[in-house]
């Protein structure tokens, strides 16, 4: 069956994953209803909403052994984390969360104790936001368990923080502490190099992948006060991320690897994988922290040490450089990508 059309063109692994978004901008088409204020290319679509307010669209799925294995994750966590990895997504326009439907993929067999587990899950995490659950779908799966979430959410006309809007000067800066959500997956992936970490240790990296928790407060902090002249959240690996945002304000940045807030415990699961604490923070991906820019000096203090400057925009021909004891370097996406 597949052959002719299928066949046709580049393969999606030469493209790459935001290569082949990049040629999807495309058929985004010029109209529809006049209302786009922003399409693909940023972390949710913004549309004219009701008076005074944008509302945002963004969608993400989790697909079983891609994103999650049955053998290490308990359904109630999966739920929350479906969700979660959407509300990031609210957060880093500056939004609140307001309604999301769930396309359901289930393979022969699936037993109902866990889909009640798995939506208990999206209960709790949507409610905590201020969110509700109004639809979905449910399809049979050919292989494992498919979950779809979109979610909508708005947000002040005024307030909106878009991946463009950064300039030269701005500060850079990320929320939280990097590293610890891809440590945690690689104690779950390799339990007997893990096991050389103390437990409780281990159990914090690992809860971290578990149960990611998006920055909503604080997003809508950044937004509502003018603080963030740019904003994305932190999903793919803060270099990567660093570099949508850059691209997006056609800007470069200078990142000071000494001012990286690596995760506690980040440098002992380092040594126990045979990685460096600077990879995991820079590429290791799933932190749903929110990396941002802001005019030089303009960081309310009570923000630290939540959020920590880590470098400064430069204008686009300087490039994206890292800044090591060791001298400076060209940032390397490096991240988590599909293909
Ligand atoms: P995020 O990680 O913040 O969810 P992505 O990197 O997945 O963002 O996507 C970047 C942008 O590309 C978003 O605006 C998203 O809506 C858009 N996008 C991703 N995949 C597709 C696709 N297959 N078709 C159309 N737009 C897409
Ligand atoms: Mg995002």
């Amino acid at each position: 069956m597949r052959g002719g059309a299928w066949q046709e063109g580049d393969r999606v692994e030469e493209l790459g994953e935001f290569g082949l978004i990049e040629r999807l901008k495309g058929y985004q088409g010029k109209r529809g209803l006049g209302g786009l204020v922003v399409g693909i290319g940023d972390d949710a679509a913004v549309l004219e909403g009701r008076p005074g307010f944008f509302t945002l669209v963004t969608t993400d799925a989790l697909v079983e052994g891609i994103h999650f294995h049955t053998g290490y994750t308990d359904p109630y966590d999966l739920g929350r984390k479906a969700m979660a990895v959407n509300l990031s997504d609210i957060a880093a326009m500056g939004g609140r969360p307001t309604y999301a439907t769930v396309a359901l993929g289930l393979s022969q067999g699936a037993a109902f104790g866990a889909i009640d587990r798995l939506y208990r899950g999206f209960f709790d995490e949507l409610s905590e936001a201020g969110a509700q659950l109004v639809g979905g779908d449910t399809i049979r799966s050919p292989g494992g368990l498919l979950l779809h979430v979109t979610l909508l959410g708005e947000v002040e006309t005024d307030a909106v923080v878009l991946r463009h809007g950064a300039s030269p000067g701005d500060w850079l800066c990320v929320s939280g502490r990097l590293g610890e959500a891809a440590a945690g997956l690689d104690i779950l992936r390799d339990p007997d190099a893990g096991s050389a970490l103390p437990r409780p240790l281990a159990e914090r990296l690992i809860a971290r992948h578990r149960r990611p928790s998006p920055r909503l407060g604080l997003g809508r902090r950044l937004a509502t006060e003018g603080i963030a002249t740019a904003m994305a959240d932190v999903s793919d690996g803060l270099a990567g991320d660093v570099g949508h945002l850059c691209r997006a304000s056609r800007v470069g940045a200078r990142l000071d690897a000494d001012t990286l807030p690596i995760g506690d415990g980040v440098a002992e699961a380092a040594e126990a994988f045979g990685r460096s604490p600077l990879a995991y923070a820079l590429h290791g991906g799933e932190d749903y922290e929110l990396v941002f820019t802001c005019r030089p000096g303009s960081l309310p203090s009570d923000l630290e040490p939540e959020v920590t400057v880590v470098g400064e925009i430069l204008p686009a021909e300087e490039g994206i450089v890292l800044v090591t004891p060791k001298g400076d370097e060209p940032l390397s996406a490096g991240g988590f990508t599909h293909f």
